[in-house]
């Protein structure tokens, strides 16, 4: 009996796709470049623009909208006394169905931001009019080297461009005015399973990009390109590679000798695809590194050893890439407790003395401060429930680790956090004026254990971790006890003395970004598809409104004529959305992406939707014996549950395989799985690792899956 249930599926009605008189406006559905007479753009932004960001507060020129990356709006016309009178100015439809986590830009009255598959829309910040529409076409075959979606977090603006990086892993400008390109170059080698998420960040004149891909395992790197010409300057390895080919550099030389065995032949991992700061005081970029690939320490790096640079936050010249000093998280990470999570700078004071300080939530459940100028560990705390270390020893600055915790070669236990993390990429805010770091926080525990068929594939998840166990339980009361230990907040967190302020509870992990105000004011969207304001100072929800969506992303402000806008990407997408979109709170399944723009007063609605019961079709019988099936579950989750879903339940962003058409024969199920026939859709060719018996035993699993929804009741057959 499944108990995933997806009895309430809403759809959104036909209406949606045509625009309305209501404040809708729809991306053009034409391909390709197209410019459209309207708001002006092209505004010179830079350096001096962006470090001086609080002289033109209105604007939000870079990704974390200053340098320092606090997500602080100083901007107040909308406060905690008028906030119940904030509307909906405008939605814009990015006529697209997958996640969306993109932090838009503003800049001289022109919004940039990105949509699923790289699209970058440029729009009228008043109106919400389409300026211009740019779709760099990436390959979406490679959309199976996407760990956790095929989203993108958003662009940069220098000058007369805006950069953004895809996941094929280019990295383009476009110019601001045609929303032509003006350079396009490739960041990666393209026969590795290397992808691009994050968005860029400009230090003086260079473009500033990492990458993803550790989970298939490849080698991290950070590279700086002139931000007028595209030509690289600088690379900076997160990991160092094969010593018999030499090292880049003393760092790599220094990192090496904290590994052991043969590393390199899976890439080692430490891939940057999130977070950078940067401190133009310091002339410091800091880079957040991603975890060992694989997972499994044992299997990576087998006589142990830190590992260097995983899950470490590491401070470079950003005019040659040069490392200045690191400080690592997780030691000898073997939990995918990637340290990619965002930074803040911001200036405390700790034991009586003024420091600059770099703050950060990683995935392994501490918080921490750090001295920003050296690089010294200030203080560290526990921000969620943490079981596998008892704490960081403030002299050593390494955690305390539990008997046991390192999994591989050990009994599998509960461990919290997991993969997933304590925080994930959804940006934290930090406001000045309350001194409090506001962090979507999350609990998702994970049972870690060895995958007894490990065997490196290359192109392929290769964690060494038993992803089977990351299945949801059947049985009515575990997953009952499951569930309710799948938790989500606002965590309003006191840096200084390392203790929460107040929380926010939601239904679930993977809420939004977050965004604070100078009007004493805390935004965010979460899973349930609303977006609220709270109270910085206690956490009262003062707002809300119903976005039919689940928003991942993190709001931004800005200001026009006088009036004070509030902006958020909405989108349901990312990992936890499509691994266990079954277990979601309602309303995700809505799923159309677009930018929802408010400011008081406002009146404006988003287009209804309709319940319409789920149905799937008639599933063919079953004429798999259970061995067969329990080989296809094990299949399922080592190839198809990180997209497709536990117990192959989907959320709505991918198509749920229960309800395939082409799960209707093995000859059109092979067609898919095993020779591409829909890679141009972003279903990649399982053919190198996915024999025809295994797609069969694959398609056994999932027939008996929609039988059983069938036979819950929760669709109804045709
Ligand atoms: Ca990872």
């Amino acid at each position: 009996m499944s108990l995933l249930k997806s009895s309430s599926v809403i759809t959104i009605a036909v209406s949606l796709f045509v625009l309305s008189a209501c404040g809708q406006k729809a991306a053009d559905d034409s391909q390709g470049n197209m410019a459209k007479e309207g708001a002006t753009s092209g505004t010179g932004v830079t350096a001096t623009a962006i470090i001086n960001a609080d002289d033109t507060p209105g604007e939000w020129l870079s990704h974390g909208r200053t340098y320092s990356e606090q997500r602080f709006s100083p901007l107040s016309r909308v406060n905690r006394d008028n906030v119940a009178e904030l509307g909906l100015a405008w939605a814009f439809d990015f006529g697209v169905s997958r996640g969306i986590e993109a932090t838009p830009i503003v800049s001289d009255g022109v919004m940039y931001v990105t949509s699923s598959w790289n699209i970058v829309n440029a729009i009228n910040a008043k109106t919400g009019d389409l300026v211009w529409r740019h779709d760099p076409k990436v390959d979406k075959s490679r959309a199976a080297f996407m760990c956790c979606d095929i989203v993108n977090r958003g662009v940069a603006i220098w000058g007369d461009k805006v950069y953004t990086g895809t996941i094929d892993g280019r990295l383009i400008a476009i110019d601001v005015s045609t929303g032509k390109a003006a350079w396009d170059v490739n960041t990666i080698d393209k026969s590795e399973p290397y992808s691009i998420t994050g968005a860029p960040r400009v230090v003086k004149g260079k473009v500033i990009i990492g990458n993803g891909g550790a989970e298939f395992g490849v080698r991290g790197y950070v590279s700086a390109y002139d931000a007028e010409s595209g030509e690289m300057l600088w690379r900076f390895h997160t990991v160092p590679g094969n010593p018999e080919n030499g090292f880049e550099s003393e760092a790599m030389k220094m990192a090496a000798a904290t590994w052991t065995g043969e590393w390199w032949t899976a890439g080692g991992g430490g891939t940057a695809w999130d977070s950078m700061a940067y401190d133009p005081e310091l002339d410091l970029l800091y880079i957040g590194v991603g975890n060992g690939a694989p997972w499994n320490q044992n299997l990576r790096s087998p006589d142990g050893g830190d590992n260097l640079f995983l899950s470490s936050i590491v401070a470079l010249r950003p005019d040659t890439g040069e490392y200045v000093w690191h400080y690592q998280t997780t030691p000898g990470d073997t939990w995918d407790f990637t340290a990619t999570q965002h930074m803040i700078l911001a200036d405390l004071e700790v034991d009586g003395t003024q420091r600059k300080v770099i703050m950060q939530a990683p995935k392994n459940g501490f918080f921490y401060v750090v001295d920003r100028e050296t690089g010294e560990l200030l203080s560290a705390k526990n921000y969620v429930p943490v079981n596998w270390a008892t704490h960081v020893d403030l002299e050593t600055g390494r955690p305390v680790e539990v008997a046991g915790a390192r999994w591989p070669g050990k009994p599998p236990y509960l461990q919290m956090p997991g993969p997933l993390g304590g925080h994930n990429w959804h940006p934290m805010s930090y406001s000045p004026d309350t001194g409090l770091v506001y962090i979507p926080a999350q609990e998702a525990p994970f049972a870690y254990g060895d995958d007894p068929e490990y065997l490196y594939k290359e192109g392929m998840w290769n964690t060494g971790a038993n992803m089977a166990l990351a299945a949801l339980p059947t049985d009515e009361a575990t997953f009952a006890a499951v569930k309710a230990m799948l938790k989500g907040r606002i965590l309003a967190w006191d840096p200084v003395k390392q203790e929460a302020a107040w929380s926010f509870e939601h239904q679930g992990p993977w809420n939004g970004g977050i965004l604070s105000t100078a009007g004493d004011l805390v935004f965010q969207g979460s899973a349930d598809a609303h977006f609220a304001a709270y109270d910085a100072a206690n956490g009262e929800q003062l707002w809300s409104f119903f976005s039919q969506t689940g928003i991942v992303a993190a709001p931004i402000s800005y200001e026009i004529n006088g009036e004070q806008y509030v902006a958020v990407a909405s989108g349901w997408g990312g990992s936890y959305a499509l691994a266990y979109g079954g277990v979601a709170p309602t309303g995700s399944e809505a799923g159309v992406g677009r930018v929802l723009t408010f400011k008081l007063g406002a009146k404006e609605t988003l287009p209804g939707v309709s319940a319409i019961p789920a149905r799937i079709p008639k599933p063919p019988a079953q004429t798999a014996p259970p061995e067969t099936v329990a080989a296809g579950l094990g299949a399922y989750m080592r190839y198809c549950v990180t997209c497709h879903g536990d117990h192959a339940v989907s959320s709505g962003i991918l198509p749920d395989l229960r309800r395939s058409a082409y799960l209707q024969s093995q000859e059109s199920w092979d067609a898919v799985v095993r020779r591409g026939a829909l890679s141009d859709r972003g279903m990649g060719n399982f053919g190198k690792f996915v024999d025809a018996e295994a797609a069969a035993a694959i398609r056994a699993y999932v027939i008996g899956q929609a039988r059983m929804a069938v036979e819950d009741g929760d669709a109804t057959a045709n």
